[in-house]
């Protein structure tokens, strides 16, 4: 994109660099920013700066929010005595918009990855454990999700738990078959899984 004019180029490379723009869809992207008037374009100017300026991680649980401690951490209507830990602030968002979870929650900044030197430092542990030391939880639920990561994550945690926190019970998402589903369609892993976690009748 050599030949636009210098405003547009700059910004057309930065929208670029964006999830899912690419070059062509970064220029259209410019060019409709173009047409706005004055005042939105500003707004969404500012509203970027915002975006650094005032949102905070929460000390208590790493989840993005405008307040510290976030309104979650805070709500005298959750219950200290679950805690869900979840790999990405997504995932909690997610998991609220159901509304069917009541207790406090725990952001982890990712999975454990030792072939990408992703490993314990680099994720919420301390802070995890530090909620832990507290004293308040007795349960530790899992929602990590079903990939090799996932599972690496899950068992260190839990080995970690019943050895530094025996009093807290850890649990997980049960894997499950979707709604509707034949148990033929289902895939082994997804069916090995619901067998092990299967639920009393
Ligand atoms: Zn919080």
């Amino acid at each position: 994109m050599q030949q636009l004019p210098e405003p547009l180029k700059a910004v057309v490379d930065q929208l670029a660099q964006l999830p899912g723009l690419g070059p062509k869809s970064a220029l259209r992207a410019a060019l409709e920013l173009l047409k706005w008037p004055q005042p939105r374009a500003t707004a969404l100017g500012q509203s970027i700066l915002d975006l650094r300026e005032k949102l905070f991680f929460c000390d208590r649980c790493a989840s993005l929010s405008d307040s510290n401690p976030c309104s979650i951490c805070t709500d005298p209507g959750r219950s200290d005595e679950q805690l869900m830990v979840v790999a990405e602030w997504d995932s909690l968002i997610t998991l609220e918009e159901g509304g069917f979870y009541k207790g406090r929650y725990l952001v982890l900044g990712g999975l454990l990855a030792p072939l990408e030197n992703v490993n314990p430092q680099q994720l919420e542990i301390a802070r995890l454990r530090e909620r832990l030391k507290e004293g308040q939880v007795r349960e530790l639920i899992l929602a990590l999700g079903t990939t090799l990561e996932a599972e690496a994550t899950a068992t260190y945690l839990k080995d970690m738990v019943e050895r530094d926190f025996p009093q807290v019970q850890v649990s997980r998402l049960a894997q499950g078959i979707p709604l509707g589903a034949e148990v033929k369609f289902i895939d082994r892993e997804t069916l090995r899984q619901s067998l092990q976690y299967r639920q009393k009748l």
